[in-house]
């Protein structure tokens, strides 16, 4: 029987923000990913004194990075007893999605991120800043944007994996970049948003450069970094009532959303750098600067989703897509 790598892959108890941890299992080709364990107590996950966690399956795809039959497996985290863990919040996103599965909810999530040569972003001078932001969204060119060949590597390996990339661009601060994830319905688009990440850091791990998540990498006159979430139901893809409709029922639970979407969400959403402060709620079409935005041309087709520009970067897009299915279903069913 020949053998196979599979590279397991499981979500932290890391605080304010889970990290994604991996380990790896040689186990026979063709055989299905088993259910595994870990030691808890390093992870923030468990005590000493019974620091089993079991690692349970979810997701399998090709290992893009090791080649060949080799596969990495996405894995929730349960208790011993098979209970979900504490720190799954992948069991509740599925149970929604599940809950309102008539409602045929699809999500894109348009994934920022910032790179890292140590403690500056890669590209910046030694000493001060580079030129102030205007010509990095989208540049080219040596003096615009910085590790062009990370992201090249990342998108060709998301495509290998099969997950549903649908594109990169390099983002409004030097060093900072975006990948999009969709649009597909939950939880699988965070299962790939997870496994899209970890790619990423892997990847980036192989040039020493660090991929960060963090929402406001450099204070002051530089943009965040976010995870705007498109939305649609079946009856937004068909009729722009719906989207509106979504409003008042988002605009309800805005403070349950803005507790639940990252670490660090007053850093990032000031009213400045295309946000909506976090304190207040707003909707607009073609509005970069409200907390959701309705883009033009599902205005003028009369149909399509809606995008919430509130996520940061750092969030749990399981939570995340939760949140959005039972806010926006739970509103649509009561009316
Ligand atoms: P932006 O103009 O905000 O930068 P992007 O092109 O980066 O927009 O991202 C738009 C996202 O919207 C894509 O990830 C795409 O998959 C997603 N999307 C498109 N149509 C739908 C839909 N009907 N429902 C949910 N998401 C959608
Ligand atoms: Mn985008
Ligand atoms: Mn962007
Ligand atoms: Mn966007």
């Amino acid at each position: 029987m020949s053998k196979i790598k599979a590279e397991y892959l499981w979500i932290d108890g890391n605080e304010p923000t889970r990290t994604l941890r991996s380990k790896t299992k040689v186990m026979d080709e063709g055989a299905d990913p088993p259910v595994w364990g870990f030691d808890g107590s390093s992870t923030n996950q468990a005590a000493g004194e019974s620091s089993d966690c079991v690692l349970s399956p979810v997701f399998t795809c090709p290992d893009p990075i090791r080649g060949g039959k080799n596969i990495i497996v996405m894995c929730e985290v349960l208790n011993t007893d098979m209970t979900p863990h504490e720190t799954n919040t992948r069991a509740a996103c599925a149970g929604a999605a599940e809950r309102y599965t008539s409602h045929e909810c699809i999500f894109g999530i348009e994934q920022e991120y910032t790179f890292f040569d140590g403690i500056k972003p890669l590209g910046w001078p030694d000493n001060g800043f580079p030129a102030p932001q205007g010509g990095y969204y989208c540049g080219v060119g040596a003096d615009e944007v910085y590790g062009r060949e990370i992201v090249e590597e990342h998108m060709d390996a998301c495509m290998k994996a099969g997950l549903e990339i649908s594109g990169i661009n390099a983002e409004v601060m030097p060093g900072q970049w975006e990948y999009q994830i969709g649009p597909v319905a939950a939880p699988a688009v965070a299962d790939q948003i997870w496994v899209s990440r970890w790619l990423l850091y892997r990847i980036a791990e192989s040039y020493g450069v660090s991929a960060k998540l963090d929402a406001k990498p450099v204070k002051g006159d530089w943009n965040g970094a976010g995870a705007h979430t498109n939305f649609s139901t079946k009856s937004m893809r068909e009729s722009y009532g719906p989207i509106e409709a979504a409003m008042a029922a988002l605009e309800a639970k805005h403070m349950d959303h803005i507790e639940n979407y990252g670490a660090g969400i007053p850093e990032r959403l000031t009213g400045l750098h295309e946000t909506c402060p976090w304190s207040e709620f707003r909707w607009g079409v073609s509005d970069r600067g409200a907390s959701i935005r309705i883009p033009w041309q599902v205005k003028r087709d009369g149909k399509g989703y809606l995008e919430d520009r509130r996520p940061n970067a750092n969030c749990d897009p399981y939570v995340v897509t939760q949140m959005m299915i039972e806010t926006i279903c739970s509103h649509a069913e009561s009316i």
